[in-house]
């Protein structure tokens, strides 16, 4: 992506992401110079543009208030913006004052995703059941073998995944969540993906795996994460609040 911004009252850029963050460092970029960059609507205060800021890879994320990074544990996330501990109190004063939009994020709670896993679990079954007649010719359905049993498990193992990765990576959302008007987003509230939906419903298997002890943490945590969306730092949101 191509940054531009503005330095002294001349427009500069367009520079790289690279070369962006390295001013970012450098504190020649900070919360108010404005920038803009493709798909941004006008010119804004890098402090308006960064709250979609992301914990990177490295432990470390960019402080929404005064651009520098800093690793995460020294600082607290809010709404999907990190903050650092000096900026904490000025960063808060603009929440209260409304000054910093509050991102919105409503999230989709316990029974309501509980009621979505459902509508899929439903929509699954019927694929299974219609993929399975053919087989059903195949063998003696009334003594199945022990390998026609882990074919057919296979057979749905398969389909689930296909079925959680198409969707959730095309639309952010399975037809159950879709249904409810959930969305899975990232903690910046930016689109799954493929590669992300495909770790997540394999992470989501450790969810079922714990008793469903890791769907269950998500009715106990402020941003009503499962397991699997904390193993891939992912929020459910609800798209119509
Ligand atoms: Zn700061």
């Amino acid at each position: 992506m191509d940054w531009y911004f503005v330095e002294g009252g001349d427009r500069k850029g367009p520079i790289n992401d690279v070369e962006f963050d390295g001013l970012v460092r450098s504190g020649r970029v900070k919360a108010d110079t404005i920038v803009w960059h493709e798909g941004l609507g006008d010119w804004q205060s890098y402090g308006a543009v960064s709250t979609s800021a992301v914990a990177t890879a490295d432990g470390t994320a960019r402080c929404v208030e005064c651009g520098q990074t800093f690793p995460t544990t020294e600082m607290l996330q809010y709404e999907g913006s990190w903050v650092c501990a000096t900026c904490k109190p000025v960063f808060f004063q603009k929440v209260r004052e409304g000054i910093v939009p509050a991102r919105g994020f409503v999230y989709g709670g316990f029974w309501v995703r509980f009621v979505a896993k459902f509508i899929d679990g439903i929509l699954l079954q019927v694929v299974n059941f219609i993929v399975r007649i053919p087989l059903l010719f195949m063998t003696d359905s009334a003594h199945p073998s022990l390998t026609f049993t882990f074919i057919t498990i296979g057979i749905s193992m398969v389909i689930a995944a296909a079925y959680g990765i198409f969707f959730v990576g095309k639309y952010g959302a399975t037809p159950g969540k879709m249904a409810l008007r959930l969305r899975i987003v990232r903690a910046d509230g930016g689109d799954v993906g493929y590669g992300l939906a495909t770790g997540r419903h394999f992470a989501e298997l450790l969810s079922s795996l714990t008793l469903l002890i890791g769907y269950i943490i998500a009715a106990f945590d402020d941003q009503k994460r499962t397991l699997h969306d904390r193993i891939c730092d992912t929020r459910v949101i609800r798209t119509n609040a």
